[in-house]
């Protein structure tokens, strides 16, 4: 069955369900409302506007007044109901109410309500023209994600029209019955008409919760399978000599290894020993030694002749990290090859050159070095740094590189043991947790707004005095004018400084909507000392080193999450010099007690633990993207108890039928075959 045999779409109708990627029956079904509009009850003008958020009102016009000031037009009219008089009010520029109100007539309509002294006034967002006899009968109505010639009412109609065959569309359930009936949830027949069409909006979440359940066991199942079949892979340069080498770049530091170092290499070392690939995530803190890590990978596998790839998010960050490797291994003489955009034409291709003929052992870039012209001799393993989005897709290009390269990925976001063990069951994870001896700790302070000028003046003193340099981070890139509430946008807010308080300084600004090149140009003009104070967005939070830099000013802290605080707290501190994080909210922010949880704790593991609690998790969502990737239903994160019971619900199906042969285990079989993501999990189908 296609769309065009629904009731209701022709060919053009189907064109626009294309554009919004609903191609088929199925994916009709599957196109859930992203809220319900509750036109359930009328309120009783006496009571209108006590409520807050839009509400519904019936009665009979008494008087219409209407009137246009410029293209605007605006239409009032006075409503009776049994309780008192009311004011519905149309504004706008489409002429769409003009003339079509009338004493007598009953209306029903629906939106923000203000009282005036006039009594309640609905600025309407909806309204429908009752018949003189009709009783008004509500229901809850589902709003879709639509489009101009598709608007939410005609995808309404055209599931409500069709729904019985839409039904018969319908993917197995995911959910074994023996576990469906100990859920207690209801049938998916039953849970597609209580998404599509509720009674309530708690029968429309359960039905919801349902669909997230369906998806997180479909998804833990396929991690766990993931991780058995890894066990199997082989074909891995199978490195030796590990600890010697390590051995080897350990005398020729200034320092020891932390101990924490050690053992992460030393987990490192035994996965390159072997066949099996390795798919590794380090974390640790900012600043915990993790360049030192991939640098001992590297020289393990350049001492087997096998060559490795190190590709970083941006650039700039390539460009240092093959700054800070070249002194680690060029007195083993491997040669670290920077790839790069910005590198002149002849420069690039003699780097290429000298990849492709084996002569260089290390390649620093971005994810740029997957593409078609770089060519290695014999790749061999491939570092990730703090890249939370590299996919599958990008995988299997590197795989089509090398072969089977391990693979190593590092982050400074600290992920909950609990969820990781069962989100990225196909990654096994070391962590960092000590920082190397002797670093200055950085000073923390929660502000009010009503001291920001203070923290100007303290920034504006190390910069004049000490010739240091601040990042100053703004939660938007510009400031909302019509809220009046948002937050202060770094755009207006570099500007301000620039002309007020720090006047005078050389201010730079940094946002996510600047090129990449501007970006790019801009941080190492920071870096290199030409601007003092870098206004930004959080953009700089997986930032450069760039150890003058001694403030971290946060504006409207409490937008962010503590780990995202943390990491940005990361960006100073990096040189010897005392440091200081300056954690600024409003006069009247409730939770500031959350922000203190910074003043006392600097351990990155603890702080996501604690973010994870009390606000499920900010930051990690993307940090888990690829863990999670096709996920349409639920978030891992914010339903962490759902999550972790369907895990154990996966894990029981796995232990007793990894083949998913049983009957009951049918439906989630097919819901596993039919996901794209999920390809590599080698069901027979
Ligand atoms: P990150 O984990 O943030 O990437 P880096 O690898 O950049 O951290 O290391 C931060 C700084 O700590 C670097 O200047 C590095 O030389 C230094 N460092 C790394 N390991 C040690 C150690 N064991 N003892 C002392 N300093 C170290
Ligand atoms: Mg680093």
């Amino acid at each position: 069955m296609t769309l065009r045999d629904l009731a209701g779409i022709g060919p053009k109708r189907a064109l626009a369900f294309a554009a919004l990627e609903i191609a088929t029956p199925r994916d009709l079904l599957e196109h859930f409302p992203f809220r319900y509009d509750d036109l359930r009850e009328a309120t009783p003008s006496v009571t209108l506007g006590t409520r807050g958020g839009e509400e519904n009102a019936v009665g009979t016009a008494i008087a219409v007044r209407e009137r246009r000031a410029r293209n605007i037009e605006i239409v009032e009219v006075d409503l009776r109901d049994e309780s008192g008089v009311f004011r519905a009010k149309w504004i706008g520029r489409n002429r769409y109410a003009i003339g079509r109100f009338k004493n007598g007539m009953r209306l029903f309509v629906r939106g923000r309500v203000e009282r005036s002294l006039a009594g309640p006034v609905v600025s309407v967002s909806t309204y429908r023209i009752l018949g003189p006899d009709e009783t008004y009968r509500g229901a809850l109505v589902p709003v879709y994600h639509a489009v101009a010639e598709l608007p939410s009412k005609t995808i309404a109609a055209a599931i409500a029209r069709n729904f019985p065959r839409l039904l018969e569309e319908a993917p197995a359930d995911p959910i074994p019955p023996a576990y469906l009936r100990a859920t207690g949830y209801e049938s998916l027949e039953v849970a597609y008409r209580n998404i599509h069409a509720p009674d309530s909006p708690e029968q429309a979440q359960r039905a919801r919760e349902r669909f997230a359940y369906g998806e997180f066991l479909v998804h833990a199942f396929a991690s766990l399978r993931r991780r058995a079949l890894r066990s199997l892979e082989r074909g891995a340069e199978a490195m030796s000599d590990a600890q010697e080498s390590v051995d080897r770049l350990e005398r020729n530091l200034p320092f020891p290894l932390t101990g924490a170092q050690r053992r992460v290499i030393g987990e490192i070392a035994r996965d390159l020993a072997g066949a099996m690939p390795m798919n590794r995530l380090v974390q640790g803190d900012v600043g915990s030694g993790k360049t030192l890590v991939a640098a001992a990978a590297i020289l393990v596998a350049a001492r087997n002749n096998v060559q490795s790839a190190l590709m970083a998010p941006t650039e700039l960050l390539a460009l240092q990290h093959a700054q800070k490797l070249g002194p680690l291994l060029v007195p083993f003489g491997i040669a670290v090859e920077p790839i790069l955009g910005s590198q002149r034409a002849s420069e690039r291709k003699e780097a290429l050159r000298r990849l492709a003929s084996g002569e260089a052992a290390v390649a620093v870039g971005t994810h740029a070095l997957l593409t078609e012209s770089t060519e290695f001799m014999r790749l061999g393993l491939v570092v990730i740094d703090e890249q939370h989005r590299f996919g599958v897709e990008q995988r299997a290009r590197l795989r089509a590189k090398g072969g089977t390269p391990h693979t190593l990925h590092l982050t400074a976001t600290p992920i909950p043991r609990t969820l990781a063990q069962t989100l990225l069951a196909g990654l096994d994870i070391s962590s960092i947790d000590e920082l190397p001896p002797g670093r200055t700790p950085i000073e923390t302070f929660v502000l009010r707004m009503s001291r920001l000028e203070r923290a100007y003046r303290f920034i504006r003193e190390r910069v004049e005095r000490d010739g240091q340099q601040a990042y100053v981070v703004c939660a938007a890139i510009e400031s909302d004018e019509e809220e009046g509430m948002g937050p202060i946008g770094a755009v207006e807010e570099a500007a301000r400084v620039a002309a007020g308080p720090l006047a005078g300084l050389r201010v730079g600004l940094l946002h996510g909507r600047m090129s990449s090149e501007l970006k790019d140009r801009t941080m190492k003009r920071f870096s290199a000392g030409e601007i003092d104070v870098l206004v930004a967005t959080t953009v700089v939070e997986v930032g450069v080193d760039v150890p003058n830099a001694v403030v971290m000013l946060v504006l409207d802290a409490h937008r962010y999450g503590l780990a995202q605080l943390h990491q940005l707290r990361g960006r100073v501190g990096r040189g010897g010099s005392a440091s200081y994080c300056l954690l600024v909210h409003p006069d009247d922010a409730p939770q500031s007690a959350r922000l203190e949880f910074l003043l006392k704790s600097t351990d990155g593991f603890a702080i996501a633990e604690r973010d994870l609690e009390l606000r499920g998790g900010g930051q990690l969502a993307g940090l888990l993207q690829s863990g999670r990737s096709g996920m349409r239903y639920g978030d891992p994160i914010a339903d962490r108890p759902l999550f972790l019971a369907a895990a154990a619900v996966a894990r029981e199906i796995f232990d007793r039928d990894p083949e998913l042969r049983e009957p009951g285990n049918a439906g989630l079989r097919s819901a596993l075959l039919a996901e794209q993501n999920l390809r590599d999990l080698q069901l027979s189908s």
